[in-house]
């Protein structure tokens, strides 16, 4: 199945011309994955096109305004929008408060259940072909990073084999498909015979708000996509030490450390109108780094 990230907001704590508050779509086939749900998300949603009655989850790293004020207006227009399927949210400490407190005195008018989460690390979703886990990222408050990971899928299923194993397309061809051993005649067919090696699933590491740490490296390791906090330059490093925030040489060391493939430089500073410098900065150390932008989509692993 298809993976794509599309990112609706790459900014950080206020929204500047050109980039939208913190928020990344993720799509598998047909479900959805929102991290992070800046103000203005709904906008982007709509424009990438999302769809208001599929399967979704939210992941909501921590309880700063920039993450999380798009919420409440997401929830309200998806039902207006027609939305009945279930939605479920995951995040830290306090993102229960904000939906249930919203709810009371705004009124969300949901017309879909409302499944909310509290997460600190660990397996947070885990379905029969992927899980999300989570690791606390390092941001002065509880701050969740995420990780979508796909299960190693089957092999792929070689019909030239089949063939001239001598067994008849049909059934007995998917029983092999879904590894089950068949018998044809006298013959016992053992489905390895004819389906490849396990293919590893695809990997996207979601770490905002957070300085270079040990916890993100290691949910990040082998990430297909590594999405960092990438707020400043190198000449602001002590602002990013002191806000719990990197700079984007520090997200290029994380995606080294983690051998991720590639590197999305996220959550810039809106002081930066060209983050040009940022770029060259993270490509020194770990060349496969690009800058995020607001609707840009990108395919991840096969
Ligand atoms: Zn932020
Ligand atoms: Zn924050």
């Amino acid at each position: 199945m298809s993976v794509s990230v599309t990112f609706l907001g790459t900014g950080g704590s206020i929204p500047s011309k050109f980039r939208n508050l913190p928020s990344v779509l993720l799509r598998r086939g047909p479900e959805l994955f929102l991290f992070d749900c800046g103000e203005g998300t709904q906008k982007q949603f709509l424009q990438a096109k999302a769809g208001t009655n599929r399967k979704m989850r939210i992941f909501i790293s921590h309880m700063h305004g920039d993450h999380v004020f798009g919420l409440p207006g997401l929830l309200h227009s998806l039902s207006f929008m027609g939305r009945t399927t279930e939605l479920e949210i995951v995040g830290p400490k306090g993102i229960r408060d904000l939906v249930t407190g919203v709810n009371r005195v705004v009124k969300l008018y949901s017309r879909f259940p409302i499944l909310i989460k509290e997460a600190r690390s660990g397996r947070v979703v885990d379905e029969a072909e992927y899980e999300v886990r989570a690791a606390p990222a390092e941001h002065g408050m509880p701050c969740l990073a995420y990780a979508f990971i796909e299960k190693p899928r089957p092999g792929r299923f070689d019909p030239s084999k089949a063939k001239r194993l001598g067994i008849p397309e049909g059934p007995l061809w998917k029983k092999l498909q879904t590894s089950q051993s068949i018998r044809v005649g006298r013959r016992r067919v053992a489905s390895r015979l004819v389906i490849g090696p396990p293919r590893p699933g695809v990997k996207v590491t979601y770490a905002v708000d957070t300085r270079p740490c040990r916890a993100v490296v290691s949910l990040a390791a082998r990430s297909d996509l590594l999405i960092h906090d990438s707020c400043f330059e190198e000449s602001a490093s002590a602002k990013a030490k002191d806000y719990g925030h990197s700079t984007a040489s520090e997200a290029a060391q994380v995606a080294k450390r983690s051998r991720s493939k590639k590197l999305a430089l996220f959550h810039i500073s809106a002081m930066y109108e060209d983050p040009t410098p940022l770029l060259t900065q993270a490509k020194k150390v770990f060349p496969a780094a690009f800058l995020s932008t607001d609707m840009a989509t990108v395919r991840v692993g096969q």
